[in-house]
C-alpha cells in the first residue's frame, strides 16, 4: 500500500498495539512463492521431482506436505508444464489453512460459498481424495469463469460449480461442512488494494448476510470454516461474535 489510510492504521494500533507497526511495515513487502501439489492429478514426490528437473530449488512445509516453498518467481512457474497441466496451483501458505482446518473426507456433502478462483475449492477435492461432494458458488461472472477454468485444469469438473449469490441458496439445503472464504477488505494481505472506510463497511454487511446463511445451510453437528484475507477484527473475531 503507497499510503495507509488514517482509519486503518488507527484500527491496527487499537487492535495490535506496538505489533501495529510491524504489520504495517509489513504491507508491500514481497511474499515468498509457494505453491500446492494437485494430488488429484500426481503425487507431492512427481511435483518434488519435476521442479527439481526444471531448475528450481524448492523446500517442503514441515505442517502440510503437498505445500512447497520454490526459490524462483511466479513468472517463470507459470511457464511450467506443472502448471499448464494443472499439477501445481500457486497458492499461498496462509490461504491453505482453511481446508486443512475443515478436514474435507470422502463423501461428505461440503459448500464452498465463495469460491473464485478456486484454490480452496480444488484443495478441498484433493483432500478428500477426490471424494468430497462439493458445491462451489461464486456470484461474480467473470471470476465464476474463472472458477470453471481453474477447476477443468485442476482435474476437479465433479465440482458442482454455481453462479450464484450464495445468499440466495435455498434454505431447505443441508451441508456437513461449509467453508465460507469471505470477500474483505484484504487488509491481512501484503499487496492489499487500497481499502476506504466505505468498502471495510460494505464487506462487513457482506460477511455477516454470509455467515447468517451458511448457519441456516449446516447441518446438526457440522463443521463451518469461517476466513478472510484482513486483520481487522471487525471483520474476523468480532463478526463471528455477532
Ligand atoms: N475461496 C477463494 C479461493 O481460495 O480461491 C477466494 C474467495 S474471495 C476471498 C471471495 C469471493 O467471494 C470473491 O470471488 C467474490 O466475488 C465472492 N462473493 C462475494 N459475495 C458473494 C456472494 N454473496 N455469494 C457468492 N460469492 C460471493
Amino acid at each position: 500500500m503507497s499510503e495507509i489510510p488514517a482509519f486503518l492504521s488507527k484500527y491496527l494500533e487499537e487492535q495490535y498495539g506496538c505489533e501495529a507497526e510491524r504489520i504495517k511495515s509489513g504491507y508491500g513487502k514481497k511474499r515468498p512463492v509457494t505453491l500446492r501439489a494437485n494430488t488429484l492429478k500426481c503425487t507431492a514426490e512427481e511435483v518434488e521431482r519435476e521442479l527439481a528437473r526444471a531448475g528450481f530449488a524448492a523446500e517442503r512445509a514441515p505442517w502440510y506436505p503437498d505445500a512447497f516453498a520454490v526459490e524462483g518467481t511466479e513468472q517463470a512457474l507459470l511457464k511450467t508444464e506443472l502448471y499448464r497441466s494443472g499439477k501445481i496451483y500457486l497458492q499461498s501458505f496462509s490461504s491453505m489453512l482453511p481446508p486443512l482446518l475443515l478436514a474435507p473426507r470422502a463423501g461428505e456433502n461440503i459448500l464452498d460459498m465463495t469460491a473464485a478462483p478456486g484454490g480452496k475449492t480444488t484443495q478441498m477435492l484433493a483432500l478428500s481424495g477426490g471424494g468430497a461432494l462439493i458445491t462451489a458458488c461464486e456470484k461474480d461472472g467473470i471470476r465464476f469463469d474463472r472458477l470453471k477454468f481453474n477447476l477443468a485444469r485442476q482435474g476437479a469438473g465433479r465440482v458442482n460449480a454455481m453462479h450464484l449469490d450464495a445468499t440466495r441458496l435455498s434454505d431447505f439445503l443441508r451441508f456437513d461442512k461449509i467453508l465460507l472464504d469471505a470477500p474483505c477488505s484484504g487488509s491481512g494481505s501484503l499487496a492489499p488494494k487500497p481499502i476506504t472506510e466505505a468498502l471495510l463497511r460494505g464487506c462487513m454487511r457482506t460477511q455477516e448476510a454470509l455467515l447468517t446463511k451458511a448457519l441456516k445451510l449446516l447441518s446438526k453437528g457440522g463443521t463451518l470454516v469461517y476466513s478472510t484475507c484482513s486483520v481487522l477484527k471487525q471483520e474476523n473475531e468480532e463478526m463471528l461474535r455477532k
